[in-house]
Parts: C-alpha cells; sequence; structure tokens
C-alpha cells in the first residue's frame, strides 16, 4: 500500500511547524491523549507516506480515520495547516489500496444514494417510533448482534405527531425550495414537519425539491467520485432557478451545498450555491421568529454548534436568537459548544470508542448547564446527542431538538402575529 508524493498535496504537509497549539481544541487528542490522535502527529504520518518512508498500514490509516474532520485544529492553527482537506485527501489514497467497510459502504454507496430506500426507511421508522411500549423491541435489539444498528437504534428521536399546518399569510414573498436531507427522510419527518410548518406559516411558498443526497458523506469520505455524481444530479435536476431562496435544516448539508460553487467550479454550481441558506439563517434574516405567538416556556436552553454550521457556515448568533423569540426560556451556554459531538455522519458507528466518549464529554457539559432543552442543527449531531442523553444520563429530562422544532412546537395555532406583508 503506498501513498506517494504525488497522491497527497505534498505542499500542504509541509506547513505544519508542529507547534502543537491543536492540542487544545483536538477532541480526539483531548480524550486519548494520544500523538496518532492531534493534528500533528496525523500530518506528520501523512508525510511520511507521502515520502514513500511509510505505507498506508493498519496504524496510519486508523489515525487518518479517527479524525472526526471537524475543524477544529484549522481554526486554531498559527500556520493554517488545513488537516481538514489533508485527511480528506489521504482517505482518498486509503480508498484506492484498502476494501471499505460493509455497513459503511452500504450506508454511503446503496442508502443515501437512493432516495426511495431513504422513504421506506422513513415508513418503517415512523411506525418503529410510534409503537409506544418497546421493551420487547428493546430486549430484542439488545441481542442483536450487528452493533452498528444498535448504535443507531439509540439515537433514534421520540415519536412526534405530525405538526398542524398554519394559514400562509404574505409577510414574506418568496418561493422557496426546501433541500429535504437523508436523515429528515429516513428518520426525522417531524423535522420536514416543523420546517413546513414555520416558513408556509410565514406565507412563503415552500416546496421539497427533488434532490438526492447532498454527497457530503461521500466528500468526507474521500469518495469524490460519488460526491460528483450527486452533486451534479441536483444541480442539473432541482430546478433551482424556480426558487428565490434554497433552504436546509441539516448543518452539514448546507456546508456542502454552499461549497458547491467552489468544489465543481461550474456557474450553475456557483448559481445553485449562492441561493443556499441554513433555515436559522434564513428564519433570522426575514424576521419569520416574530410573525407568530407563542406559548410561554420555563425551559432552560442550551445550544450546540455543529461544526459544520459554526465553523462551517459561521452560523452561531441565529438559533440563539431563535431561543431567545419563546417567552420564558432562558438560554444558558455550555462549555465548549463549538466542540464535536462525536457523531460527525458515521463516525459514531465506525469508531465507537472515540465517538463514546467524546460524546461522554459533550453531555457533561449540558448536564453542567442544567438545561431540559438541547438544541442542535444537524439531525446528525441529534441524533448522537440523544443517544448521549440516553446512555450517560437517563435519569434526566431533556430534550434533543432542531431550533426550527422548538420554534414549531411552541407556536400558538392560529394565532398569528403580523397578518399583513
Ligand atoms: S497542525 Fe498547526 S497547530 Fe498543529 S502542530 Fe501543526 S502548525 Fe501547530
Ligand atoms: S479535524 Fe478535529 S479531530 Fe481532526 S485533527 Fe483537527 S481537531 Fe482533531
Amino acid at each position: 500500500m503506498r501513498g506517494g508524493r504525488m497522491s497527497l498535496m505534498y505542499e500542504l504537509l509541509l506547513k505544519c511547524t508542529k507547534c502543537g497549539l491543536c492540542q487544545q481544541v483536538c477532541p480526539t487528542y483531548q480524550v486519548s491523549k494520544n500523538e496518532m490522535d492531534l493534528a500533528r502527529g496525523r500530518v506528520r504520518l501523512a508525510r511520511l507516506v507521502a515520502e514513500n518512508k511509510y505505507k498506508w498500514q493498519s496504524q496510519i490509516v486508523h489515525s487518518v480515520e479517527t479524525c472526526l474532520q471537524c475543524g477544529a485544529c484549522v481554526e486554531s492553527c498559527p500556520s493554517a495547516v488545513k488537516t481538514d482537506m489533508i485527511m480528506n485527501l489521504a482517505k482518498r489514497d486509503i480508498n484506492k489500496v484498502k476494501k471499505p467497510h460493509a455497513i459503511s459502504q452500504f450506508i454511503y454507496k446503496k442508502m443515501l444514494t437512493n432516495p426511495k430506500m431513504l422513504k421506506f426507511i422513513g415508513e418503517f421508522t415512523r411506525y418503529y417510533l410510534k409503537i409506544k411500549d418497546k421493551k420487547v423491541l428493546r430486549f430484542f435489539n439488545k441481542l442483536n448482534p450487528i452493533e452498528e444498528v444498535r448504535r443507531l437504534e439509540q439515537g433514534l428521536p421520540a415519536y412526534k405527531e405530525d405538526l398542524p399546518l398554519l394559514p400562509g399569510k404574505a409577510h414574506v414573498t418568496l418561493k422557496i425550495g426546501y433541500f429535504r436531507n437523508c436523515a429528515n427522510l429516513a428518520v426525522f419527518n417531524s423535522l420536514a414537519q416543523a420546517t413546513l410548518k414555520v416558513v408556509r406559516g410565514s406565507g412563503a411558498q415552500v416546496e421539497y425539491l427533488s434532490n438526492k443526497c447532498c454527497g457530503a458523506p461521500h466528500w468526507f469520505s474521500g469518495d469524490i467520485q460519488t460526491f460528483e455524481e450527486l452533486a451534479k444530479y441536483n444541480i442539473n435536476n432541482v430546478e433551482f432557478n424556480n426558487y428565490d431562496i434554497i433552504i436546509t435544516d441539516c448543518a452539514t448539508c448546507g456546508g456542502i451545498l454552499k461549497k458547491y460553487g467552489e468544489l465543481l467550479d461550474t456557474v450553475e454550481a456557483k448559481a445553485f450555491s449562492d441561493k443556499v441558506m441554513d433555515i436559522n439563517e434564513f428564519l433570522i434574516k426575514y424576521g419569520i421568529p416574530d410573525n407568530f405567538s407563542y406559548k410561554t416556556r420555563d425551559d432552560i436552553v442550551t445550544v450546540h454548534d455543529p461544526c459544520h454550521l459554526g465553523r462551517g457556515q459561521k452560523i452561531t448568533i441565529e438559533p440563539r436568537k431563535v431561543v431567545s423569540a419563546i417567552p420564558g426560556t432562558i438560554l444558558k451556554e455550555m462549555k465548549n459548544s463549538n466542540w464535536c459531538c462525536g457523531g460527525a455522519g458515521v463516525y459514531s458507528v465506525m469508531q465507537p470508542k472515540m465517538s463514546d466518549q467524546i460524546l461522554r464529554a459533550k453531555i457533561n457539559n449540558i448536564l453542567d448547564t442544567s438545561a431540559n432543552v438541547v438544541l442542535a442543527s444537524c439531525p446528525s449531531c441529534i441524533m448522537q446527542i440523544t443517544r448521549g442523553v440516553k446512555l450517560f444520563a437517563p435519569s434526566y429530562h431533556i430534550q434533543v431538538l432542531h431550533p426550527i422544532e422548538y420554534l414549531a412546537q411552541n407556536i400558538m395555532n392560529n394565532n398569528i402575529k403580523r397578518q399583513t406583508s
């Protein structure tokens, strides 16, 4: 197994001065204290492969695969070392010489590229969530030999009834295309319901786009060919020119959709990216929370900043503004709210030990706030933190929601404040 000077962007690797400042911010290093789990160590190993001093042997591959690609090191690196990009390039090389894990292959190649299968899973999940007493099912799930499936089950959200739609009034005269993410199709119908309720209730016209997966999981796992196929499909098939804005309620989708222009470098891809907005960004830009009256709550709410939203899109204030729209809520910041939760796509399934250690730290930070509501703008983070609460804080009643779900749940139906444009 050989990497090679030509196959990795060698100049990226040379920038690291080995200063070690990434130690303080790297979630994997903080739990393992192992140099191979740190940006500096990972970059050094990748360089040794690029210089043909080592092959992609298992320990080096492990060091690459345990990187969350969270970007925390990149943000704090004085030498602007792009470790997330280096890991991406390393994964491309590793894919050429190592057979990918069967589960991740199934999820990436069969499930995420097939909207019909996602819809079928969505129907099944909805039925499963609706069963009130799951004791017998959980008993059988504990016996399930496939650990990955057991872990996914633990992250399922609570069942939520469909939300009634509000009558639309024309305060926002925009035509919105809703880029529905894969987790939304397979697990989070409630999230789609919430988004439709709020956006339609504000008067905007909103339609589902006929999109496939955004391709982010493939991009971050180094499968650039599938990423490009999906991105091109989306750009060519969703008729984005018919819409003023493309919204997404997934931080990871938003992050990559906004990068289609840069990554594909075509006029169409750039035009597509220019229309993309994260739902929090959209809500605050158009003053949408002000359109509704809300139930008064006495919740303590804390906000987790998904890597692809806070660091990736610089959207941190908007989800907090959404919280402040609900009367009676107290926003309490958790320590390290911008630290990865260890979800990172299929990371929690592929790297269970490291993922759980990172998750435990996140849950401890949540518990320190005494919050009864955690908001996260990414379905993968919601599933991971939901799992974490079940695992590490089972006696606490903590709801884990997307900000748009929290907003939608608390709108007083048929009580829209602003009725005219
Ligand atoms: S990756 Fe950046 S912060 Fe980390 S050791 Fe290298 S130069 Fe320093
Ligand atoms: S991307 Fe995240 S996990 Fe990977 S080395 Fe940087 S800080 Fe650590």
